[in-house]
């Protein structure tokens, strides 16, 4: 820690932001009056997240994700915002989207940079899961807890509205001009993707920065140093079907037969495995079936084959994912692909079929600039600069959709370990670092 600090210390006394000094290294009256807020708060943040930890809110779960909404919507309207709430059950089946709008006092477009806060209060826990329960971490001090969304991502909406709070209690609030969506549906989107996100994206285009606050991680864990993310890979799935002449197995590889829809597959495969791999691109074969007869569930989770070793398989089929770092490479990977599959053995066809997913949020100058503003606010606040970790580790998530518009940081929720899993854990000191940082951030954007 000691190390760290010297560290933060040289950085800061150096002014590395692009030969200029840090714009200020101590905190402004109001700046110190948001940190005095944030730790006078700290407890009854905890409170709040442990009481919408224990409801569950399953992305599936609707009645349980609008139950968190009907918690935080009055205490957003609360700070002066004008909340709505857009359900979304008869359009795809998820819950809705809480909507909220803080117009800036001095008229439309006066304060500032306009800022958009997104999150999301479902979780992956479904009302089946046997993780339900906030709970305090045994032999931790009391400084780690557990429960489903406890990181991901409940408690990045208790630092939201921690950090708004303590810009209203500066009197900064009202300088300010910020939206906020919180989807129900991140962890499973509702399709078409043009309406579960179109809150969020409309959101984008009348903003010009997005914070995210999802969970974010600790290098080393616990005792780690805080890491944020200004890039996000792409997510989406692939289909590829082959097919080829059946018969007697022993015309394999004849000019007859031919090679069968099986090894035609394996070509495919073992091609994109020896001939696509770049840096930041990951394409992973998660399902294979072949033979007479191959055909995947209703849930792309399994399926069924038939196929007898004498006899040349008529079909096959593999199912795999792609994630990349920008659109560029998403297009420039197709296209690879699509070449591969193109290039047929004897007798045999495929094609090859991709689902879009989550977009790509690529690192650009906006979000670098973003985040030398952050690390400034690391210097007033005394803490060493934040680790910024490799997009390649950060999973598809909703930032991605408003990338297009907007630059923005990417989880600057709570630090912790294990979401998705039944072992999801939050550093709870984490809580008041992340609201302050994101208060004073806010409001040097708003001054901007
Ligand atoms: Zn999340």
């Amino acid at each position: 820690m000691k190390k760290l600090l010297i560290v933060a210390a040289i950085i800061a006394g150096l002014g590395l932001s692009g030969g200029r000094t840090w714009a200020q290294e101590k905190p402004d009256a109001a700046e110190a009056a948001m940190v005095h807020t944030v730790d006078a708060s700290t407890a009854s943040d905890v409170a709040l997240l442990e009481k919408i930890v224990d409801i569950n809110s399953g992305t599936m779960n609707l009645d349980g994700v609008v139950k968190v909404k009907d918690i935080l919507e009055p205490q957003v309207a609360a700070l002066g915002f004008k909340t709505e709430w857009h359900p979304m059950e008869q359009l795809d089946g998820r819950a809705g989207d809480l909507v909220a709008e803080h117009p800036c006092a001095l008229g439309k477009g006066k304060c500032g940079k306009r800022i958009l806060l997104i999150g999301h209060m479902d979780t992956v826990f479904e009302p089946t899961s046997a993780f339900q329960k906030y709970e305090i971490v045994p032999g931790t001090n009391g400084r780690v807890a557990t429960g489903p969304g406890v990181s991901d991502m409940k408690d990045g909406l208790v630092i939201m509205l921690s950090a708004l709070r303590a810009m209203k209690a500066a009197s900064v609030l009202d300088k300010s001009e910020i939206t906020i969506v919180l989807s129900g549906d991140e962890e499973r989107h509702g399709t078409p993707v043009s309406i579960s996100r179109k809150d969020m994206v409309d959101a984008a285009k009348h903003s010009d920065l997005a914070l995210e606050f999802e969970n974010a991680s600790r290098d080393a864990g616990l005792d780690g140093q805080d890491a944020v993310r200004i890039g996000r890979r792409s997510a989406s799935t692939w289909r590829l079907e082959t097919t080829g002449r059946t018969g007697h197995s022993s015309g394999v590889f004849g000019d007859a037969m031919g090679y069968g829809a099986v090894y035609e597959l394996v070509r495919i495969l073992d091609q994109f495995r020896s001939e696509l791999p770049e840096p930041g691109l990951t394409y992973n074969v998660g399902l294979v079936l072949g033979g007479a007869t191959a055909e995947e569930n209703a849930n792309k989770t399994g399926g069924d084959a038939t196929g007898k070793t004498n006899v040349i398989p008529s079909t096959a089929l593999a199912l795999g994912d792609l994630r990349t770092l920008n659109d560029e490479q998403t297009d420039r990977v197709k296209k690879k692909m699509e070449a591969i599959v193109r290039d047929h053995l004897a007798k045999t066809s495929a094609r090859i079929e991709f689902e879009d997913g989550y977009p790509a949020m690529a690192v650009t100058p906006g979000s670098q600039a973003l985040l030398a503003e952050l690390q400034k606010v690391n210097a007033t606040l005394g803490y060493p600069p934040e680790v910024v970790t490799d997009p390649i580790f950060a999973g598809a998530g909703d930032i991605a959709s408003v990338a297009p518009y907007v630059p923005g940081l990417v989880g600057v929720g709570a630090m912790g370990a294990g979401a998705h899993a039944e072992v999801e854990t939050v550093y709870l000191d984490s809580l008041p670092r992340q609201a302050k940082r994101m208060a004073i951030l806010m409001y040097r954007e708003g001054k901007e």
